[in-house]
């Protein structure tokens, strides 16, 4: 046998549809193919979400488009960089908006591909044409008015000449009878394709709808007629990208439309919490209907030294209660051990504490099971969890943030502890990278309608980014040291949830938007 060169990885295309706008709508395979991605080349219209799926150290291409007026990727030169990536045996993920091949040029791509002989695979997406109307409260078909539905374009490639490909008198002629028409790229054209589908003999009186940015927390809907659909959307300003129902079933909004009645819908919330553990409160609220920006004001790093949290660890088994501040401190706690080799059956000595049940929940996460959690969630509540008797002649380690409020060790210390260890575990710095004056455009034109704190280092670190005042602005805190730092702040805070936690938190801003409304 001769020796053969390794054979190079063979690269592979996947054309993937993102989904309408919101990043929950691609698909579980889109997600899962976009994680695994060397090079990611997307579109204007995917949102920014979804490209923090791929992983750090892919390459992400802007292939661009939006009406022209922005420099973008020739379609030939798109091709070509697609087929390139592709023979140096990467995994390419080309990340198209609503689904690869519906308009929007999924289908010459994979032309392109098939001449090149590169393999590629195809993962749908939810397009626009069908999430649009189903965000509209629209069925776009129904057992009694509308047995079928057409996708067609608003936008004829003009280079094709004045004359449409669109079968417009035949299409409007069986639409009069049981049909539902979408029309996307329809905005630059509303008036112009609107009169021509009249002029083919549909009624002027047919319902239409249009749609912006469906799906999004900026969506605006359009209910009109066939005749007067263009001027009221110019009257709302509606542009690009919006999609356009035409048809009796498009009436059916007035009584389905559900997205105008979730409960936060129309409020635009900041989330000022670490990236990492954001993700799902800016969920809960956006499933509320908020739109929510996310601002990041602290992330978590090591501490400066580990020195004190080594010798701690060294001998924890002489500890007899060790207490957790924060899910963060269980984690890094925990990482630390485990760098050091030793067994989690070494804490088998000491009882534990937890100041809430995020943290005690994290614990759980490792089979470690709390004996104290106090009823309100502040460092000081740990004593009479704990038991007051229970303090004296003990030992206590408390692995913590490397800046923290002194409270806790102080009155240990003065309930006759033995011993109070605090050790660093982790460190809490601003974050870099987060779009500052982004944040200073949307306070200053009074878009914001309320700041989420969920601590007192959120509340400082976002007051020093933005470094305008606060004055007057809408806070939530979620416990009452968080809001007194936020009252010093200069913000108004609005809402405090009884429990100290994110899902109270969620909860207590419902309720303060329902009680608003009712007023
Ligand atoms: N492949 C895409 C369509 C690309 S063509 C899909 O399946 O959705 C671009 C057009 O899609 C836009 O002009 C607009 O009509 C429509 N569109 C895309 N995203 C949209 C959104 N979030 N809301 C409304 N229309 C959208």
């Amino acid at each position: 046998m001769t020796a053969r060169a390794p054979k190079q990885k063979r690269g592979r295309v996947f054309l993937v549809g993102a989904g309408p706008g919101a990043s929950d709508l691609i698909t579980i395979r889109g997600a899962d193919v976009l994680s695994r991605a060397d090079v990611v080349i997307y579109d204007n219209l995917v949102s920014p979400e979804l490209i923090r799926l791929a992983p750090p150290k892919a390459e992400l291409i802007y292939a661009g488009k939006r009406g022209g007026s922005q420099k973008t990727i020739e379609q030939s030169e798109l091709n070509a960089m697609l087929i390139a990536h592709a023979r140096k045996g990467r995994v390419v993920v080309r990340l198209k908006g609503g689904d690869p091949f519906i308009f929007g040029r999924g289908g010459e791509e994979a032309e392109a591909l098939a001449r090149a002989r590169v393999e590629f695979e195809v993962v749908p997406g939810v397009t626009s044409a069908i999430a649009g109307p189903a965000f509209a409260g629209i069925p776009l078909t129904h057992r009694e008015h509308g047995s079928f539905v057409a996708f067609v374009t608003g936008h004829e490639d003009e280079s094709k000449g004045a004359s449409s490909t669109v079968p417009w008198d035949e299409l409007v002629a069986a639409a009069r009878r049981a049909g539902t028409i979408v029309i996307l790229m329809a905005t630059a054209r509303m008036r112009a394709t609107l009169e021509r589908i009249r002029a083919a003999g549909l009624p002027a009186k047919t319902p239409a709808v249009a749609v912006q940015w469906a799906t999004t927390a900026v969506q605006r809907t359009v209910s009109a007629t066939l005749a007067t659909l263009a001027e009221e959307s110019a009257r709302e300003g509606i542009g690009a990208p919006a999609v356009i129902v035409v048809g009796e079933l498009a009436g059916l909004r007035e009584n389905l439309k559900w997205v105008e009645r979730t409960p936060l819908f129309g409020r635009t919330i900041v989330v000022t919490r670490a990236r990492t553990a954001a993700s799902e409160f800016a969920t809960a609220l956006r499933r509320l209907g908020a739109e929510v920006v996310e601002f990041p004001t602290i992330e978590t790093a090591p501490p400066r030294s580990y020195a004190a949290l080594d010798r701690a660890i060294a001998r924890v088994n002489t500890f007899d209660w060790i207490i957790f501040t924060s899910a963060m401190g269980v984690e890094s706690f925990i990482e630390r051990l485990k760098s050091h080799g030793h067994d989690i059956r070494e804490l088998g000595h000491a009882s534990l504490a937890a100041i809430g049940p995020a943290t005690a929940s994290r614990l759980a996460d490792h089979a470690l099971k709390v004996t104290a959690v106090p009823d309100e969630y502040r460092a000081e509540q740990i004593i009479p969890a704990i038991g007051i008797k229970r303090i004296s002649g003990k030992r206590f380690l408390i692995p913590r943030a490397e800046v923290a409020r002194e409270a806790l060790p102080q009155i240990l210390r003065d309930k006759g502890a033995k011993e109070v260890v605090v050790a660093p575990a982790y460190r809490t710095v601003k974050p870099k990278g987060v779009q500052i004056e982004r944040m200073r455009e949307l306070l200053a034109s009074g878009a914001i309608d309320l700041v989420t704190f969920t601590s007192s280092s959120t509340v400082t670190n976002f007051c020093e980014l933005i470094d305008v005042p606060a004055k007057g602005l809408k806070a939530a805190a979620i416990g009452p040291i968080t809001a007194a730092t936020a009252q010093q702040n200069g913000f108004e805070v609005v809402v405090r949830p009884r429990r100290y936690t994110i899902e109270a938190l969620t909860e207590a801003i419902h309720e303060f938007y329902a009680a608003e409304e009712q007023n």
